[in-house]
């Protein structure tokens, strides 16, 4: 069985076949042009995904096509609602690709990229996992039973947008204080920059000549660099107490890290895993979550928006 995987991005599409197996055909990409009409995005993709199709000779049936795009989705009617990132509002993605002949299903980047590292990633041995993205933002994914649970409308699963400091930094959700606004690489460059004025001693002057980014700041911790240092123990800080929150509501098997920031692997999981045990994560008696780092990386949104034809 083949379904076609298309991941959507803020600055370009990336799709391939995907079997049931979780083996990723060839690639294809297009850009997504700043200012273009959404229709005309779409409209664009259709053809490249036409074209595709015809060019590749599958043995198998292509079941659908499942997309992966960021934004609040109206899954059940395949509907963008909107999107923050692309600036596209009530989209209908199915209709537009209709022409095609094929199922269209859609759903949030996030809960694309869950599926794909339960399906055939990190996640694979379990049967209840949450995957959280560390990039611009923080995204949520929400595996119960080796299912996708996206709420109603396909609007849950925002794990992001809660609280972890009351009347906190501002949030690009219009609340203050939610973990995305500290654990997301904008957070950690934020509150670098804040520190960097504070000690004009520290390494990360020097290391930042070519841009400040989540990388420079823990190469300088890993250096040992007391300004990046603290930092580091800080963002653990602010990523732990939210995945507690995370645990004591679902108390999953396991919890996928991936984005950017899960790039510091071992680094960070290491620490992360340390701070959530000697805080209690589960009272004495509940299982331990397991903390991974991502395996599919940059392929988990095709495979996973493929995935949701693989029931
Ligand atoms: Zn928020």
């Amino acid at each position: 069985m083949i379904a076609i995987g298309i991941d959507i991005g803020g600055t370009s599409i990336k799709g391939a076949a995907v079997n049931d197996k979780g083996h990723v055909f060839e690639v294809f990409s297009m850009p997504v042009e700043k200012g273009e009409d959404q229709e005309t995005t779409i409209i664009k993709l259709r053809n490249l995904v036409k074209d595709y199709i015809s060019s590749q000779k599958f043995d198998e049936e292509i079941v659908g096509i499942g997309m992966g795009i960021p934004g609040a989705i109206d899954s059940p009617r395949g509907i963008v609602s909107y999107s923050n990132n692309l600036k596209w509002r009530n989209l209908n993605v199915r209709e537009l690709m209709k022409p095609l002949g094929y199922e269209v299903r859609i759903t949030n980047d996030a809960n694309a990229a869950a599926l794909g590292e339960a399906r055939f990633g990190a996640g694979k041995d379990y049967r209840d996992i949450l995957m959280i993205t560390l990039g611009t933002g923080v995204g949520g994914g929400i595996i119960i039973d080796r299912k996708l649970y996206e709420g109603n409308e396909g609007k849950g699963a925002e794990l992001g947008h809660t609280i972890i400091k009351m009347g906190g930094r501002q949030c690009s959700c219009g609340r203050k204080g939610c973990l995305e606004a500290y654990a997301s690489a904008t957070g950690l460059i934020a509150d670098a920059k804040i520190a960097m004025e504070k000690n004009k001693e520290t390494a990360l002057w020097d290391l930042s000549r070519t841009g400040l980014n989540a990388k420079v700041i823990f190469d300088a911790a890993q250096a040992g660099d007391k300004v990046a240092i603290r930092l580091v123990k800080n963002y653990v800080k602010y990523l732990s107490e939210g995945l507690m929150n995370y645990f004591n509501i679902f108390r999953p098997e396991a919890v996928v890290l991936s984005g950017g920031i899960a790039k510091a692997g071992d680094y960070l999981i290491s620490k992360v895993k340390r701070y959530c045990k000697r805080n209690h994560y589960g009272y004495e008696g509940s299982p331990e979550v397991d903390i991974l780092v991502s395996k599919l990386g940059y392929d988990s949104g095709k495979i996973g928006a493929a995935s949701l034809f693989f029931e």
